[in-house]
């Protein structure tokens, strides 16, 4: 089955929003095997959506849109499907009492009245986040899924409904499973040269490596007759992967780096202050994310001047005057003096230069990461290249990755 996504919504085309639904919807279709080959966003106007309509019926089975089934005259989407596809409109009574019941007491705008109008023979999704039921309709084989906009409606709708029905749809010549990698501290050329070869030979399952923010990430594609089947093959992919880059691998899926380290850390009974000074509070931010952190960060703080480094971390002026506030020894002292001031196993400590100015004549995005630990006191130096979010945000990643060695 060959399907394509149509994204309806001006929004989309002004940059206004990012086209997320489209996102999920291919992200969700390649997980239960089916083919997704095109995107295409366009505005709410109804002639364009009708070229759209046509293009994408002469080379797709299955065609998806997103958007436009709200009540106001810009939502379009429905009426323009029946026009295209000569089908009139019609009122379905369980579309309709979902729309009164969701106004019960107040009154409702006519305009709502069509959002219980659907092309005659439609087959409705359910929402239960929203007024607008979405509708399947399938006609000369080809099959229209339409769905509404907000992706908190459109996600459950997808899950629910779309998905199983698509699975009964769908030749049952097979599945298709990935899994993600998740790499740290190594860049995507790095990566790929590290497992060229095994890229290069694979067909199936593949091995497609992606940047992400500071992260690199391969996903593992397998098609196989069964779950179990394309599991095994990913598993033995992964090994092979994992044999000549596995230190480098945090984790899988949607696993993160600060979820990572802060399970670790929980996990083993491990108690960690942080004292950072340009990352501003970010790694303790991402660190927090994660439930249950509670038991293992006792203490965090943003030193960003000298004095504080000074004065709340109990540095020794000389250390700053001799070798700089971003050095390997500053970085150490504020590891030593936040682990001392907490009583904690292990004390991190991050300072550096985020830009765009540089300082004490060091370049801007080097920075130094400092951990004392009842196994001994390290820092490490890092030369990162890219704007202020970015070395702020590369800088916490990299703490946290030290951590997790
Ligand atoms: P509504 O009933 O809210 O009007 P709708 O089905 O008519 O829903 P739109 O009007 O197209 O949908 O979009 C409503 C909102 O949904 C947008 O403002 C945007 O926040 C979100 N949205 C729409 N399309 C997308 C998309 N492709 N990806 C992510 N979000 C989207
Ligand atoms: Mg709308």
């Amino acid at each position: 089955m060959k399907g394509e996504i149509i994204s309806v919504g001006t929004e989309l085309l002004l940059g206004q929003i990012c086209n997320t639904d489209a996102q999920f919807i291919s992200q969700e279709s390649a997980e239960i095997g089916i083919d997704i080959y095109f995107h295409t966003a366009v505005g709410d106007n109804r002639y364009r959506l009708l070229d759209v309509l046509k293009i994408a019926s002469e080379r797709s089975d299955l065609i998806i849109t997103t958007g436009g089934l709200g009540p106001t005259e810009d939502d379009l989407t429905k009426e323009t499907i029946a026009q295209f596809l000569n089908l009139p409109m019609v009122e379905y009574e369980q579309a309709k009492s979902r729309v009164i019941e969701h106004f019960h007491s107040r009154e409702m705008p006519s305009s709502n009245k069509k959002q219980w109008l659907f092309p005659e023979g439609s087959k409705l999704i359910p929402n239960r986040n929203g007024t607008a039921s979405g509708c399947i309709i399938e006609r000369d084989s080809k099959i229209f899924i339409v769905l509404p906009g907000p992706p908190n409606e459109l996600q459950p709708m997808f899950k629910e409904t779309v998905e199983p029905y698509l699975l009964s749809k769908k030749d049952k010549s097979g599945v298709i499973k990935s899994r993600v990698l998740k790499i740290f501290g190594l860049s995507e050329s790095k990566t790929e040269e590290m497992i060229k070869d095994l890229i290069e030979r694979q067909t199936n399952p593949t091995i497609a490596p992606l940047v992400g923010k500071g992260e690199v990430t391969l996903r593992i594609t397998a098609k196989a007759s069964d779950n179990n089947e394309a599991l095994e093959m990913i598993e033995e992919t992964e090994k092979m992967i994992r044999d000549r880059i596995g230190e480098y691998i945090y984790g899988i899926d949607n696993d993160t780096l600060p979820l990572a380290v802060g399970t670790m850390l929980i996990n083993k009974n491990i108690t960690i202050s942080i004292a950072e000074s340009c990352t501003g509070g970010n790694i303790t931010n991402l660190l927090t994310d994660v439930s249950g952190i509670s038991r293992s960060l006792i203490l965090s703080e943003v030193t960003y001047s000298i004095d504080a480094k000074i004065k709340e971390l109990g540095i020794c002026p000389d250390v700053i005057e001799q070798f700089g506030a971003v050095s390997h020894e500053t970085a150490m002292a504020m590891a030593k003096g936040i682990r001392k001031k907490a009583m904690s196993d292990i004390g991190l400590s991050v300072t550096g230069i985020a830009g765009p100015d540089s300082v004490e004549d060091k370049p801007v995005g080097l920075f130094y990461i400092g951990i004392s630990s009842l196994y001994g006191d390290k820092t490490y130096e890092f030369n990162s290249k890219g704007n202020r979010l970015w070395i702020k945000n590369f800088a916490s990643l990299a703490a946290l990755n030290e951590l997790r060695k």
